[in-house]
């Protein structure tokens, strides 16, 4: 069973959610594969804890053009059907933007000349972890790289590797709800929504509902720092979203999460609601957790 944790956007407690949800399934006696799908800041690991290996650099395809063989500016073939802007014709020749190659491979696949083949460029490097009990994988981009997907991809079949010996593989996903995101989701059984109950939590978390209604994932929300300000219930409510549960808002809690700690062990009330939170996906996602 894959389970997605995600968030229309950044800060509402969605790597707190997934981390003590791991830890809840841990101390139930299950093994877990947890992946940090965000590659532009990964944390999960700050809380988990698990001792990791040095990392693999990953690689994606990219575009490598054969002067000689090209036909010349009267085909642009390639620049034309390349919907990522990623080539112009510059100077005689067909000139690559590899940063913003998706790797696709239309353009190879496209050239009359056969004047295309397939290189590679290192996007970042992808780590393993171990705790009793869990399978950790973290990715991180190379600096000043803007293409998260193929890093995610990697983690994810790492991950699929480990699912044999996995009860559970449970999926922290980047902010937002652009590419890296999409990409987090695909493939997954259930999803859950980490928002908060402000303005700015409740909107983003319209998006990502949006996103996942199109993507026909099913899901339910979370509600973290519960009591805090407006009334996330009712929202959810008028929006026909399902409540999982609540996260109570509590001093003792951010002072947990500022020290990095778990917040499943902080009291017993906390670890009540992370219970509750997965025994409820457990019987949303079919029982099968
Ligand atoms: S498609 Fe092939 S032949 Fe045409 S411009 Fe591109 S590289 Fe040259
Ligand atoms: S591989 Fe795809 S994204 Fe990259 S340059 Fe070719 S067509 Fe564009």
């Amino acid at each position: 069973m894959r389970i997605a944790v995600a968030s229309g956007k950044g800060g509402t407690g969605k790597t707190t959610v997934a981390t003590n949800l791991a830890l809840h399934h841990m101390r139930q006696g299950r093994k877990v594969a947890f992946v940090d799908c965000d590659v532009e800041e990964p944390n999960a690991h700050l809380f988990l804890k698990p001792e990791m290996d040095d990392g693999t650099e990953v690689h994606m395809p990219v575009p490598v053009f054969d002067d000689d063989a090209c036909l010349g500016e009267e085909c642009r073939k390639c620049v034309e059907l390349c919907r990522f802007k990623a080539l112009i014709w510059m100077a005689g020749s067909v000139m690559p933007f590899t940063e913003m190659c998706h790797g696709c491979g239309l353009c190879k696949l496209a050239c009359p000349a056969d004047a295309i083949s397939e290189g590679t460029r290192a996007v970042g490097h992808a780590y393993r972890g171990q705790l009793p009990g869990l399978t950790f994988h973290k990715g991180l981009m190379r600096i000043g790289e803007a293409m998260a997907p193929p890093l995610i991809r990697e983690l994810k079949e790492r991950a699929t590797e480990d699912a044999s010996n996995a009860d559970i593989v449970l999926l922290d996903c980047p902010p937002g709800a652009s590419c890296p995101v999409v990409q987090s989701l695909e493939n997954v059984d259930f999803a859950v929504l980490v928002t908060e109950p402000t303005p700015f939590g409740l909107h983003d978390l319209g998006i990502a509902v949006k996103l996942l209604r199109k993507l026909d994932i099913p899901f339910g929300a979370v509600i973290n720092r519960d009591g805090m300000g407006i009334d996330a219930h009712a929202h959810l409510r008028e929006n026909g979203i399902d409540l999982l549960g609540t996260v109570p808002h509590s001093i003792e809690a951010a002072e947990t999460y500022s020290r990095g700690e778990m917040l499943y062990d902080a009291s017993p009330e906390l670890e009540q609601a992370f219970t509750a939170i997965a025994e409820r996906i457990e019987s949303k996602a079919g029982g099968a957790v």
